[in-house]
């Protein structure tokens, strides 16, 4: 029998970040300047970005290297283990050979650790003091509270005031850290002011945050800005996740037919998948498939368009050509609150609309259903949006099984579900609605 937990030693934490951009069929439409709608230059960025994240941003080259600090940092957990997920196998009844990359071992609970390290590495760097961000639910807030304090610099995160006031165990898990936490709308920007003077009881959202963390960096000489998914340079990180399974995979003596992440803002995604794509854009594995799973309430790969967007509720971010509902799209409040994004990361819209990725959407009973199944089989109660992508993995595992086939699977497991027992609670409770 192989092994059920396939790891690797310290030392083969990757080097390199792995850029996709250079392997792609077409060229990516770029950035447009917000107001004058014309292709806008690296340049444009500079107030908000490190001027090294700008250049991984635009970058061509296929590999980029990763600096030693942030090698010795990602030593506190990395390499995550894959695990041969065979009591889930069993408990499906199914052919499939179903393996996960855990990334829920992070000190924080999810892979958003990956960039933020590298994220407050590159602004320590070029001397930036502060970072400020915005944060839903907290789960970006706390990637980036922790590797602030990791790098030594300080972290000031605005908090959408709905969450600010319903989770509090994420705030508290910022504070531990040392970062300011403010609930957004705040009275410390323009657009917190304008926004409280309208509705002093506004329970805030995802863009106004956004809004006011980038006008919070670009107003200050010693801060810039952070953003958790979507660009780039954020996916690129991410892809030591992809790269740590390739080498996994190998070691089982298998290689996946059917790749599955969930998708909020295609960061997790991404970071599986594309070291893996290469191999299909090569023409070396022809037939891999990868699929992206969103929730039915925010479809924006299965139900939106693919055209330029803002990236914030307000438009003040450059606009993207991207696969969205649209930046004015106020999704349904979700248990999965990672995946409440109106838009999609745009290397990720550009795959899809080639034909080289897939997506599929679910609603979150469903999604629930399977993770506590997962949870009953495998131990490990898996976060809310990464259970989107287990529901993927159970619905392939059943065609499996009817059609006879010994598909190999590998999913990426992106975060736990301890903060969010609440959700569970509701699903279990028979109280959660579509
Ligand atoms: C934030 C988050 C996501 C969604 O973000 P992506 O950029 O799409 O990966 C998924 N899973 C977990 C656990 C998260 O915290």
């Amino acid at each position: 029998m192989t092994d059920t937990k396939i790891t690797l030693p310290e030392n083969e934490i990757p080097t390199h970040f792995y850029n996709i951009v250079p392997d792609l069929p077409t060229p990516m439409p770029p950035p447009l300047h917000p107001v004058t709608r014309e292709p806008i230059g690296p340049e444009a960025l500079a107030p908000i970005f490190p001027a090294s994240l700008i250049a991984q941003e635009v970058s061509q080259e296929r590999m980029i290297a990763i600096p030693d600090q942030v090698r010795d940092i990602y030593r506190l957990y990395r390499p995550t283990p894959v695990f041969r997920a065979r009591a889930f196998e069993e408990a499906l009844d199914t052919p499939a050979r179903i393996y996960y990359k855990s990334e829920h071992v992070s000190p924080i609970g999810s892979h958003k650790l990956n960039t933020a390290i590298m994220q407050a590495y590159a602004n320590k760097q070029e001397g930036v003091k502060r970072l400020a961000t915005e944060t839903g639910a907290g789960q970006w807030g706390s990637a980036l509270s922790c590797a602030c304090r990791l790098i030594g610099l300080d972290c000031m995160v605005y908090m959408v005031r709905i969450s600010y006031d319903q989770k509090p165990y994420r705030r508290i898990m910022m504070k531990t850290y040392g970062a300011d936490i403010v609930a957004s709308p705040s009275n410390l920007t323009a657009a917190g002011r304008a926004i409280l003077a309208a509705d002093p009881d506004s329970p805030g959202s995802l863009g106004i945050a956004i809004s006011e963390a980038v006008e919070d960096a670009a107003q200050r000489d010693d801060s810039k800005y952070a953003l958790g998914s979507v660009l780039n340079h954020v996916l690129l990180h991410q892809t030591i996740i992809g790269q740590e399974a390739l080498k996994q995979m190998e070691l089982a003596g298998d290689y996946p037919d059917i790749l599955i992440g969930c998708h909020g803002g295609g960061s997790n995604f991404a970071g599986l998948v594309f070291p893996f794509l290469r191999d299909k854009l090569s023409g070396a594995r022809k037939g891999l498939r990868a699929i992206a799973v969103e929730p039915a309430s925010c479809p924006s790969l299965t139900g939106g368009t693919r055209e330029y967007d803002f990236g914030d509720t307000a438009g003040l971010t450059p606009l993207m050509m991207m696969h969205t509902l649209g930046h004015t799209f106020m999704p349904a409040p979700l248990h999965a609150g990672g995946l409440r994004y109106h838009g999609s990361a745009p290397l990720v819209s550009h795959l899809l609309a080639a034909g080289i990725v897939e997506a599929e959407a679910y609603n979150q009973r469903e999604v629930f259903e399977s993770a506590v199944r997962f949870a009953r089989s495998e131990g490990t109660i898996p976060a809310p949006e990464s259970a989107h992508a287990i529901h993927s993995v159970v619905r392939h595992a059943l065609a499996a099984r009817e059609s006879g086939e010994a598909k190999v699977i590998l999913f990426n497991l992106s975060g736990h579900g301890l903060f969010d027992l609440a959700a569970y609670e509701s699903f279990l409770g028979g109280k959660m609605a579509d």
